[in-house]
């Protein structure tokens, strides 16, 4: 099963329910793999004593125009969905930092004066917790546009014969969140209760439902006197999974970088309650 962990905006919570997550289920006996695809700000690792065995270079094919096959047509301008490569009247010019390497430029030049050169956009790493928690990790690096390929090759290297996968998506609800959630069988939405939090479960929900996937919504940080929250819920009968309160055990154990859920045998219970329900919901 894969499950995939994802809100609208970042700092909801989404790091502590996958790790949390990921943590009980391997101590239950299952085979867990998390994926940390958040590959601007990974830090699941941070929870974790992580042996690293793997490790490789995502590129991207960034063009480079013959100068002197080139015509100036303007066909490959017109193509570039990203501004990243400008015909002038005497020269073409790419910007190499606006490029997602997406190959559309070299297919359409009819004097095939574009070729491709291989440039890093960042990493994936592949390793085994303490616990046995096989760990892959994406990292874009700082400037790059785009983490969808780094996404997509974290995922291609993921082992199949496995009880849980648990993708730690990135946050908002643009490109790299569809790719991240592409094939999973469960989306878990963390949220929280303000009215930022809602807005942004809104529009993380609308992503999930267009692709078909089931989902339930965990509270993180819950205050019961912000009611928008619960009565939108109610309404569009989306299930509440889990509803994390203010915890002052919770802060204490976060800010040292330790998974309160080794500490708290209550918590360590939801969250394998929390597995339970999903598990019903996907079958
Ligand atoms: S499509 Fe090819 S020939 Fe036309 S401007 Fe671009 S590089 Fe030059
Ligand atoms: S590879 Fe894609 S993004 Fe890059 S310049 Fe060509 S069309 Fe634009």
């Amino acid at each position: 099963m894969i499950i995939n962990v994802l809100s609208g905006k970042g700092g909801t919570g989404k790091t502590t329910v996958s790790t949390s997550l990921a943590y009980v289920l391997r101590e239950k006996g299952l085979k867990v793999q998390l994926l940390d695809a958040d590959v601007e700000e990974p830090n699941d690792h941070i929870f974790f004593d992580i042996e690293f065995h793997r490790e490789r270079s995502v590129d991207i094919l960034l063009p480079v125009v013959d100068k002197e096959k080139c015509t100036l047509c303007g066909e490959c301008g017109k193509v570039c969905q990203f501004g990243a490569i400008v015909v002038f009247p005497t020269t073409v010019m790419v910007f190499d930092y606006l490029c997602h390497g997406c190959g559309a430029c070299t297919m359409v030049c009819p004097e095939k004066a574009i070729s491709e050169k291989p440039k890093s956009i960042g990493k994936i790493s592949y390793g085994v917790t303490k616990e046995g928690i096989l760990f892959g990790m994406g990292l874009l690096n700082i400037g790059e546009p785009s983490g969808v390929k780094i996404i997509r090759e974290l995922k291609k290297e993921m082992e199949k014969d496995f009880d849980v996968t648990i993708i730690d998506s990135p946050p908002g609800t643009s490109c790299p969140v569809v790719e991240s959630l592409r094939k999973s069988d469960f989306a878990v939405l963390v949220t929280e209760s303000t009215p930022f939090g809602l807005h942004d479960l809104r529009m993380a929900l609308r992503v999930v439902d267009e692709m078909g996937i089931k989902r339930g919504v965990v509270i993180n940080r819950y205050d019961p006197n912000f009611k928008d929250l619960d009565e939108f819920l109610e309404k569009e009968e989306i299930p509440v999974l889990m509803r994390i309160p203010f915890d002052r055990r919770i802060a204490h154990h976060y800010s040292r970088g330790e998974l309160f859920v080794k500490h708290l045998d209550d918590w360590k219970k939801a969250f394998i309650e929390l597995y339970e329900k999903i598990k019903g919901m996907v079958a």
